[in-house]
Protein backbone atom coordinates (compact mmCIF):
# COMPACT_ATOMS: atom_id res chain seq x y z
CA UNK A 1 0.00 0.00 0.00
CA UNK A 2 1.29 3.28 -0.56
CA UNK A 3 0.09 6.35 1.19
CA UNK A 4 0.87 10.31 -0.21
CA UNK A 5 -0.13 12.88 2.92
CA UNK A 6 -0.60 16.12 1.52
CA UNK A 7 -0.03 19.06 3.85
CA UNK A 8 1.67 22.09 4.50
CA UNK A 9 3.18 20.43 7.70
CA UNK A 10 4.45 17.61 6.77
CA UNK A 11 6.93 17.68 9.05
CA UNK A 12 4.24 16.84 11.74
CA UNK A 13 2.86 14.19 9.70
CA UNK A 14 6.30 12.45 8.79
CA UNK A 15 6.36 11.86 12.81
CA UNK A 16 3.91 8.65 12.56
CA UNK A 17 6.66 6.97 10.54
CA UNK A 18 9.17 6.99 13.31
CA UNK A 19 6.76 4.98 15.84
CA UNK A 20 5.56 1.53 16.36
CA UNK A 21 3.55 -0.62 14.70
CA UNK A 22 3.55 1.98 11.51
CA UNK A 23 7.53 1.89 11.65
CA UNK A 24 7.66 -1.67 11.46
CA UNK A 25 5.19 -2.13 8.62
CA UNK A 26 7.40 0.21 6.79
CA UNK A 27 10.80 -1.61 7.72
CA UNK A 28 9.09 -5.23 6.65
CA UNK A 29 7.99 -3.27 3.28
CA UNK A 30 4.47 -3.22 3.52
CA UNK A 31 3.48 0.45 3.11
CA UNK A 32 4.90 3.49 1.74
CA UNK A 33 4.27 6.75 3.11
CA UNK A 34 5.27 9.96 2.10
CA UNK A 35 4.40 13.22 3.48
CA UNK A 36 4.68 15.61 0.44
CA UNK A 37 4.02 19.45 1.00
CA UNK A 38 2.20 21.06 -0.46
CA UNK A 39 3.79 24.50 -0.23
CA UNK A 40 6.72 23.23 -2.50
CA UNK A 41 4.24 23.35 -5.39
CA UNK A 42 3.47 26.47 -4.93
CA UNK A 43 3.90 29.27 -8.23
CA UNK A 44 3.30 32.38 -6.04
CA UNK A 45 6.51 34.56 -5.49
CA UNK A 46 6.58 33.86 -1.99
CA UNK A 47 5.64 30.60 -2.00
CA UNK A 48 1.68 31.37 -0.68
CA UNK A 49 -0.73 28.82 -0.39
CA UNK A 50 -4.07 30.23 1.00
CA UNK A 51 -5.69 33.46 0.44
CA UNK A 52 -8.82 35.06 1.55
CA UNK A 53 -12.43 33.83 0.77
CA UNK A 54 -14.09 35.74 -2.03
CA UNK A 55 -17.46 37.46 -0.31
CA UNK A 56 -15.64 38.34 2.56
CA UNK A 57 -15.28 36.83 6.04
CA UNK A 58 -12.58 35.96 8.18
CA UNK A 59 -10.14 33.38 7.64
CA UNK A 60 -7.58 31.75 4.55
CA UNK A 61 -8.54 29.69 2.23
CA UNK A 62 -6.11 27.06 1.09
CA UNK A 63 -5.76 27.91 -2.74
CA UNK A 64 -6.72 25.54 -5.76
CA UNK A 65 -3.29 25.22 -7.37
CA UNK A 66 -0.99 24.30 -5.59
CA UNK A 67 -3.14 21.47 -4.42
CA UNK A 68 -3.80 20.50 -7.69
CA UNK A 69 -0.29 20.07 -9.04
CA UNK A 70 1.20 18.26 -5.94
CA UNK A 71 -1.75 15.71 -5.96
CA UNK A 72 -1.15 15.51 -9.93
CA UNK A 73 3.06 14.13 -9.05
CA UNK A 74 1.28 10.95 -7.47
CA UNK A 75 -0.60 8.18 -8.59
CA UNK A 76 -3.51 7.57 -6.65
CA UNK A 77 -6.73 5.08 -6.60
CA UNK A 78 -8.92 6.75 -4.04
CA UNK A 79 -7.97 10.73 -3.30
CA UNK A 80 -9.49 11.58 0.15
CA UNK A 81 -9.95 15.19 2.02
CA UNK A 82 -10.04 15.03 5.37
CA UNK A 83 -13.01 17.29 6.50
CA UNK A 84 -15.44 17.60 9.26
CA UNK A 85 -18.40 16.84 6.62
CA UNK A 86 -17.33 13.63 5.58
CA UNK A 87 -18.18 10.56 6.37
CA UNK A 88 -17.48 9.62 9.72
CA UNK A 89 -14.43 7.34 10.68
CA UNK A 90 -15.31 3.88 11.79
CA UNK A 91 -13.94 0.38 11.29
CA UNK A 92 -16.17 -0.53 8.48
CA UNK A 93 -15.18 2.74 6.67
CA UNK A 94 -11.02 1.57 7.33
CA UNK A 95 -12.00 -1.95 5.70
CA UNK A 96 -13.36 -0.79 2.63
CA UNK A 97 -10.41 1.49 2.10
CA UNK A 98 -8.24 -1.75 2.13
CA UNK A 99 -8.62 -2.27 -1.45
CA UNK A 100 -6.68 0.68 -2.27
CA UNK A 101 -3.35 0.18 -3.25
CA UNK A 102 -2.45 4.21 -3.47
CA UNK A 103 -4.19 6.11 -1.37
CA UNK A 104 -3.87 10.08 -1.28
CA UNK A 105 -4.87 12.63 1.66
CA UNK A 106 -5.50 15.90 1.58
CA UNK A 107 -5.04 18.11 5.05
CA UNK A 108 -6.82 20.94 4.63
CA UNK A 109 -6.02 23.98 6.96
CA UNK A 110 -6.89 27.56 8.45
CA UNK A 111 -10.55 27.63 7.34
CA UNK A 112 -10.50 25.06 5.05
CA UNK A 113 -9.82 24.95 1.33
CA UNK A 114 -11.18 26.10 -2.26
CA UNK A 115 -14.42 24.29 -3.30
CA UNK A 116 -13.28 23.43 -6.89
CA UNK A 117 -10.61 21.22 -5.12
CA UNK A 118 -13.66 18.86 -3.25
CA UNK A 119 -15.73 19.22 -6.61
CA UNK A 120 -13.25 18.22 -8.93
CA UNK A 121 -10.16 16.08 -7.69
CA UNK A 122 -11.36 14.55 -3.94
CA UNK A 123 -13.24 11.34 -4.20
CA UNK A 124 -14.08 11.06 -0.47
CA UNK A 125 -14.14 13.63 2.48
CA UNK A 126 -13.93 11.56 5.86
CA UNK A 127 -14.71 13.12 9.29
CA UNK A 128 -12.88 12.19 12.77
CA UNK A 129 -16.08 13.23 14.39
CA UNK A 130 -18.67 16.52 15.11
CA UNK A 131 -15.71 18.98 16.28
CA UNK A 132 -13.38 21.49 14.23
CA UNK A 133 -9.69 20.98 14.63
CA UNK A 134 -7.45 23.29 13.38
CA UNK A 135 -5.67 21.01 10.45
CA UNK A 136 -6.13 17.90 8.74
CA UNK A 137 -3.11 16.51 9.94
CA UNK A 138 -4.02 14.62 12.89
CA UNK A 139 -7.00 13.27 11.33
CA UNK A 140 -5.28 12.08 8.23
CA UNK A 141 -2.56 10.71 11.35
CA UNK A 142 -4.98 8.25 12.87
CA UNK A 143 -6.49 7.22 9.30
CA UNK A 144 -3.17 5.91 8.11
CA UNK A 145 -2.75 4.30 11.73
CA UNK A 146 -5.99 2.94 11.59
CA UNK A 147 -5.39 1.32 7.87
CA UNK A 148 -2.23 0.11 8.49
CA UNK A 149 -2.94 -2.19 11.66
CA UNK A 150 -5.42 -3.88 8.83
CA UNK A 151 -2.43 -4.84 6.74
CA UNK A 152 -1.96 -8.52 6.90
CA UNK A 153 1.53 -8.83 8.59
CA UNK A 154 1.48 -5.51 10.30
CA UNK A 155 0.75 -6.53 13.37
CA UNK A 156 2.84 -9.75 15.71
CA UNK A 157 0.48 -12.61 16.05
CA UNK A 158 -0.23 -11.19 19.46
CA UNK A 159 -1.56 -8.17 18.59
CA UNK A 160 -3.75 -10.00 16.17
CA UNK A 161 -6.95 -7.75 15.23
CA UNK A 162 -9.14 -10.87 14.79
CA UNK A 163 -11.68 -9.99 18.67
CA UNK A 164 -10.84 -6.75 18.53
CA UNK A 165 -13.24 -3.91 19.55
CA UNK A 166 -15.91 -3.56 16.14
CA UNK A 167 -14.43 -6.84 14.45
CA UNK A 168 -17.88 -8.24 14.48
CA UNK A 169 -19.42 -4.92 15.99
CA UNK A 170 -19.13 -6.02 19.22
CA UNK A 171 -16.62 -4.66 21.69
CA UNK A 172 -13.67 -6.48 22.84
CA UNK A 173 -13.83 -8.87 26.26
CA UNK A 174 -12.23 -7.75 29.84
CA UNK A 175 -8.84 -8.51 29.32
CA UNK A 176 -5.83 -8.88 32.59
CA UNK A 177 -2.39 -10.01 33.13
CA UNK A 178 0.18 -10.42 35.97
CA UNK A 179 0.24 -10.21 38.67
CA UNK A 180 -3.12 -12.87 39.88
CA UNK A 181 -3.27 -10.48 42.67
CA UNK A 182 -2.38 -6.93 42.87
CA UNK A 183 -3.75 -5.11 45.53
CA UNK A 184 -6.21 -7.40 46.83
CA UNK A 185 -8.02 -7.35 43.59
CA UNK A 186 -7.92 -10.72 41.89
CA UNK A 187 -7.81 -11.87 38.26
CA UNK A 188 -11.08 -14.16 37.79
CA UNK A 189 -10.59 -17.81 38.65
CA UNK A 190 -11.82 -18.66 34.94
CA UNK A 191 -9.16 -17.10 33.11
CA UNK A 192 -6.15 -18.43 35.12
CA UNK A 193 -7.44 -22.48 35.35
CA UNK A 194 -6.72 -22.93 31.81
CA UNK A 195 -9.98 -24.55 30.87
CA UNK A 196 -10.48 -23.28 26.89
CA UNK A 197 -13.82 -23.58 26.50
CA UNK A 198 -14.98 -22.09 29.84
CA UNK A 199 -12.10 -19.36 29.02
CA UNK A 200 -14.31 -18.79 25.50
CA UNK A 201 -17.20 -18.46 27.08
CA UNK A 202 -15.99 -15.93 30.11
CA UNK A 203 -14.68 -13.70 26.80
CA UNK A 204 -18.07 -14.03 24.58
CA UNK A 205 -20.09 -12.98 27.61
CA UNK A 206 -17.63 -10.33 29.08
CA UNK A 207 -17.96 -9.46 25.14
CA UNK A 208 -21.55 -8.94 24.74
CA UNK A 209 -21.69 -7.76 28.41
CA UNK A 210 -19.49 -4.28 27.48
CA UNK A 211 -21.25 -3.96 24.30
CA UNK A 212 -24.35 -3.63 26.23
CA UNK A 213 -23.25 -0.92 28.80
CA UNK A 214 -21.09 0.95 26.47
CA UNK A 215 -22.67 1.04 23.09
CA UNK A 216 -26.00 -0.37 23.28
CA UNK A 217 -26.51 0.96 20.14
CA UNK A 218 -24.31 -1.65 18.38
CA UNK A 219 -26.14 -4.69 19.11
CA UNK A 220 -28.59 -3.82 17.03
CA UNK A 221 -26.35 -3.82 14.25
CA UNK A 222 -25.36 -7.33 14.59
CA UNK A 223 -26.58 -10.94 14.21
CA UNK A 224 -25.86 -13.04 17.38
CA UNK A 225 -26.68 -16.47 17.19
CA UNK A 226 -29.20 -18.64 19.69
CA UNK A 227 -26.59 -19.41 22.07
CA UNK A 228 -25.17 -15.67 22.10
CA UNK A 229 -28.98 -14.27 22.20
CA UNK A 230 -29.15 -16.72 25.77
CA UNK A 231 -26.65 -15.26 27.61
CA UNK A 232 -27.16 -11.65 26.69
CA UNK A 233 -30.79 -12.16 28.36
CA UNK A 234 -28.76 -14.05 31.22
CA UNK A 235 -26.83 -10.66 31.68
CA UNK A 236 -29.95 -8.51 31.56
CA UNK A 237 -31.38 -10.43 33.97
CA UNK A 238 -28.03 -10.49 35.88
CA UNK A 239 -28.01 -6.83 35.97
CA UNK A 240 -31.38 -6.27 37.19
CA UNK A 241 -31.38 -8.57 39.64
CA UNK A 242 -27.99 -6.57 40.97
CA UNK A 243 -29.73 -3.30 40.58
CA UNK A 244 -33.23 -4.33 42.47
CA UNK A 245 -31.68 -6.61 44.73
CA UNK A 246 -29.48 -4.43 46.87
N1 LIG B 1 -14.18 26.11 8.32
C1 LIG B 1 -14.28 24.69 8.29
C2 LIG B 1 -13.32 24.02 9.27
C3 LIG B 1 -11.90 24.18 8.87
S1 LIG B 1 -10.83 23.39 9.98
C4 LIG B 1 -15.71 24.28 8.65
O1 LIG B 1 -16.38 25.03 9.36
O2 LIG B 1 -16.14 23.20 8.22
C5 LIG B 1 -9.38 23.24 9.04
C6 LIG B 1 -9.09 21.88 8.46
O3 LIG B 1 -8.99 20.94 9.50
C7 LIG B 1 -10.13 21.33 7.51
O4 LIG B 1 -9.89 21.79 6.22
C8 LIG B 1 -9.96 19.84 7.65
O5 LIG B 1 -8.96 19.36 6.75
C9 LIG B 1 -9.44 19.67 9.07
N2 LIG B 1 -10.44 19.21 10.05
C10 LIG B 1 -10.98 19.93 11.04
N3 LIG B 1 -11.84 19.21 11.77
C11 LIG B 1 -11.85 17.98 11.23
C12 LIG B 1 -12.56 16.78 11.54
N4 LIG B 1 -13.43 16.70 12.53
N5 LIG B 1 -12.31 15.70 10.77
C13 LIG B 1 -11.43 15.76 9.75
N6 LIG B 1 -10.75 16.86 9.40
C14 LIG B 1 -10.96 17.96 10.13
Amino acid sequence: MNINIFSIFPDFTKTINDWSIIKRAIEKDLVNINSIDIREFSKDRHSKTDDYSYGGGPGMIMTPQPIFDALDTVKSDIKIYMSPRGKTLDQNLLRSLMKYENISILCGHYEGIDQRVIDNLIDLEISLGDYILSGGELPAMVLVDGLVRLIPQALNNEESIINESFDRNLLEYDQYTRPKEYRGLKVPDVLIEGNHKLIKEFRLKSSLKNTLLYRPDLLEKVELDEKENAILREIIEELEYSRGGK
